[in-house]
């Protein structure tokens, strides 16, 4: 039986074809994780409840999502297993920037009654050609269908970095989610979302039927380039300071360490989530207001300026949209 494809697995043969061959060849066992991918787990978790909740017609708190967040990290941070490639930055500021990400989402979006869920961490699998030679599965965030009648499939990024329009209008991605949810939902009109949680950014982008077509053939072709590879040569970069392969990779030495890089550096940039906090920037779409939540008062430099200051308190766990109610 061929070989079913994910976005990230294509992504890590580009990125480092060597890395490709430790994670999906020789599947060299992992027992740890950056502290990106730690964080934007358990915002996904979050997330994850907040929409089930919403699909049933419930809108948690911000305060009871926050505080689920806190409680989630607590439980399963253990320090052996989570690396902090930055060590300048401590995992409280890692913790509240996730905060940061979920504060920003739900002032954004309540009472989160913009379209309806269709899927909630979806699993997608689908054919690229039409014998299944071809195959590619993947997980959506959310698949929406909105007031206008269009199927829209968001993500949430946790990083930092938010590429252009014109990244995003040849991401491969959402694109290929695209073809599976066409093939899954009969949708003719779809919309790709990706929600910039950190940077409290939304970008939509969306594709013709052509574009579809060139994507299908031109994932099909790195798809037989993977299979007929046989060097698996490193391709050392800054992002080496994530690879869980480094202590095994004889070409890691060769990168640069990314404590040694300016923080804005382009590659750094791609790396995930590994910038510590700073000051939300103005969002490009006009936020709604959360009528029962009070904002935050500006506190003194450096921390960030969007986050609840109150503790939730005992009662209020669940409001229903339309429905106030003052924690
Ligand atoms: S350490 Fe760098 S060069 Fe080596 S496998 Fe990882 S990403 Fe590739």
């Amino acid at each position: 039986m061929s070989t079913v494809y994910s976005h990230s697995r294509l992504a890590s043969f580009e990125n480092c074809p060597r890395q490709f061959f430790y994670r999906y060849v020789e599947k060299v066992p992992v027992d740890t994780e950056s502290i990106e991918a730690f964080l934007g787990k358990r915002v996904h978790e979050v997330l994850e409840r907040l929409n089930r909740f919403v699909e049933r017609g419930m809108v948690p708190s911000l305060g009871k999502v926050i505080e689920r967040f806190r409680t989630l990290w607590t439980e399963q941070f253990q320090p052996e297993r989570v690396r902090i490639v930055r060590g300048e930055v401590s995992q409280d500021s890692y913790r509240e920037l996730g905060e940061r990400c979920l504060t920003n989402h739900y002032r954004r979006n309540y009472p989160f009654d913009e379209g309806e869920s269709l899927g909630i961490e979806q699993h997608v699998t689908f054919p690229l050609d039409a014998d299944g030679r071809y195959r590619m599965r993947g997980i959506v965030d959310r698949i929406v269908r909105a007031r206008d009648g269009a199927v829209e499939i968001h993500d949430y990024k946790t990083g930092r970095w938010v590429p252009t329009q014109s990244d995003l209008d040849q991401d491969r991605q959402l694109a290929l989610y695209q073809i599976g949810v066409e093939q899954s939902y009969g949708a003719t009109s779809v919309r790709l979302v990706w929600h910039y949680l950190q940077r409290d950014q939304v970008r939509i982008s969306t594709r013709t039927a052509e574009q579809l077509v060139a994507l299908r053939e031109a994932t099909m072709q790195l798809i037989d380039r993977i299979e007929a590879e046989s060097d698996f040569d490193p391709r050392p970069s800054t992002l080496c300071s994530w690879c869980e392969f480094r202590d095994l990779c004889p070409a890691a030495d060769a990168a640069p360490r990314a404590r040694d890089l300016p923080p804005r550096n382009a590659d750094l940039a791609a790396a995930p989530a590994a910038i510590p906090p700073e000051p939300a920037v103005v969002a490009q779409t006009t936020r709604k207001p959360v009528p029962h939540f009070p904002r935050s008062e500006p506190k003194a430099s450096g921390e960030p300026q969007n986050f609840p200051r109150s503790e939730p308190k005992a009662s209020g766990e669940i409001t229903r949209p339309g429905q106030l109610r003052l924690l």
